[in-house]
């Protein structure tokens, strides 16, 4: 068995017209590893930008041959960037880094050490504090306690896609073959042995963010919906409030009937009959959205089980 050190290590990253920052990245990057005994890799994925990014790191490519590029077809997104790198990426260890230099990349041996010391199988990174504007930092801040309320999985705090993985974990992901895609969901949802690592956010090193505050929805949105009922439940909710609604209605105007209340006729039963059979259909609608739930699991297959390790050493007749 080969030592920790030894093991190849991946390093994946997606850019998507970072044409001024990504030479940068590669230097950093390389810098972070020059202390690495073990063999390293990186693996840069181009998202279909439309400037120079890709002749940069083609350059790099020439001279230094781990450097690695992958390149897109076109722009498919910051996730389905991010999941081509890995699927491409052959290291036993993996680190997956934003090519904007927020991702500090002189943490990766610091995290590489908490993997290996700490004998776990993740370590991601969790944002200590944002040098962004009060509107996106507000938004991550209520998104992320939004979801981490509704959903099944634990959502770490906070976290991105920064970290660094044993390889059964990035398996783990890959045999998820899943179209709205939120991978620091899927991470956690695999389990093993995940701990968070602190680290200070870096303003960007050149550019705009790429992410777009549609991106931002959808992403959010993606993480929802792809791990929570909470939409579908709702419907019920309501449904059968509506109906203890119209049944307590029903009974406060037949208390007022008694008490010689008077009523214009056919007011009361077409109010009730609204409430109470909106009331029906939102329940309805329930039972037809738990199915397609259903549905939903299963076209997605994600396994049903997965096993981080499997003690059956047969036991040595005494
Ligand atoms: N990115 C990408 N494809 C896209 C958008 C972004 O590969 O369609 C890359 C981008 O180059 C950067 C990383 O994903 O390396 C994170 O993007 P960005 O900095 O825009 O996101 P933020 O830091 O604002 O979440
Ligand atoms: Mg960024």
């Amino acid at each position: 068995m080969s030592s920790f050190e030894n093991l190849l290590l991946s390093v994946v990253s997606p850019v998507y017209n970072e044409e001024a920052g990504v030479d940068h990245l590669v230097t950093e990057v390389i810098a972070a590893l020059a202390k690495r005994v073990g063999p390293w890799e990186m693996v840069v994925v181009n998202d279909g930008s439309r400037d120079g990014t890709l002749d940069k790191l083609l350059a790099w490519h020439r001279r230094d041959s781990r450097i690695k590029v992958l390149d897109l077809s076109r722009n498919f997104g910051h996730q389905r960037a991010l999941l081509a790198g890995l699927a491409h990426a052959s290291g036993e260890i993996i680190a997956c880094i934003d090519g904007d230099l927020q991702d500090p990349p002189e943490l990766i041996p610091v995290m590489l050490r908490e993997l290996d010391e700490r004998n776990v199988d993740v370590v991601y990174g969790v944002r200590r504090r944002r040098k962004e504007s009060m509107a996106k930092k507000t938004a991550y801040w209520t998104a992320y306690r939004v979801m981490r309320a509704v959903m099944e999985i634990e959502l770490p705090l906070d976290s991105g896609d920064f970290a660094v993985m044993r390889r059964p974990v990035l398996d783990a992901v890959l045999r998820m073959p899943e179209q709205s895609l939120f991978l620091r969901g899927l991470r956690a949802w695999v389990g093993f042995r995940q701990i968070p690592f602190e680290y200070d956010r870096a303003a960007r090193f050149a550019g705009d963010a790429k992410y777009t505050w549609k991106d931002l929805f959808r992403l959010a949105y993606n993480g929802i919906f792809s791990f929570t009922k909470l939409p579908i439940r709702l419907l019920g909710l309501v449904g059968v409030g509506a109906i203890a609604i119209s049944v307590l209605y029903a009974l406060f105007l037949l208390a007022a009937w008694f008490g010689g209340q008077t009523f214009p006729q056919g007011f009361t039963t077409l109010v009730l009959a609204i409430i109470f059979f909106s009331g029906v259909q939102l329940v309805a609608l329930r039972i037809l959205g738990a199915y397609i739930h259903r549905i939903y699991d299963e076209v997605r297959a994600r396994p049903a089980y997965l096993v981080r390790a499997f003690w059956n050493d047969t036991p040595t007749p005494s």
